[in-house]
């Protein structure tokens, strides 16, 4: 499986670090690391123009989050609450965890 290096995952907290939503926050809704774009909560909203369907039967302009270059976004480590750099390390059992740089606890959500 060809999987680029990615530091977020989905349900990471990230800080976007630059463009026009730089410095906001919000929660990564989904990765395509092929791409390597991601789709975080409330960031980069774009008007879409949509036709009335089931869902909605007014059609009409919706608001949408369009994807953004990961290289633009920061995790926040869920422990410090600060923007951190993340290391890899292997548990004992084989698991990899990402480890926060600034405060060395695992930024991994308990699943
Ligand atoms: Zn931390």
């Amino acid at each position: 499986m060809q999987n680029a290096k990615t530091h977020i995952k989905v349900n990471d907290r990230v800080e976007v670090i630059a463009g026009g939503d730089k410095g906001r926050v919000g929660k990564v809704i989904r990765i395509d690391r092929n791409r390597g774009r991601a789709v975080v909560e409330k960031i980069n909203m774009i008007k879409r123009h949509t036709k009335p369907n089931a869902l909605n039967q007014q059609g009409g302009i919706i608001d949408k989050e369009a994807p953004v270059a990961i290289s633009n976004l920061m995790l926040i480590c869920p422990k410090c609450a600060k923007t951190s750099r993340v290391a890899r390390k292997a548990l004992e059992d084989g698991t990899r965890v990402r480890i926060c740089k600034k405060c060395g606890e695992s930024v991994e959500g308990k699943a």
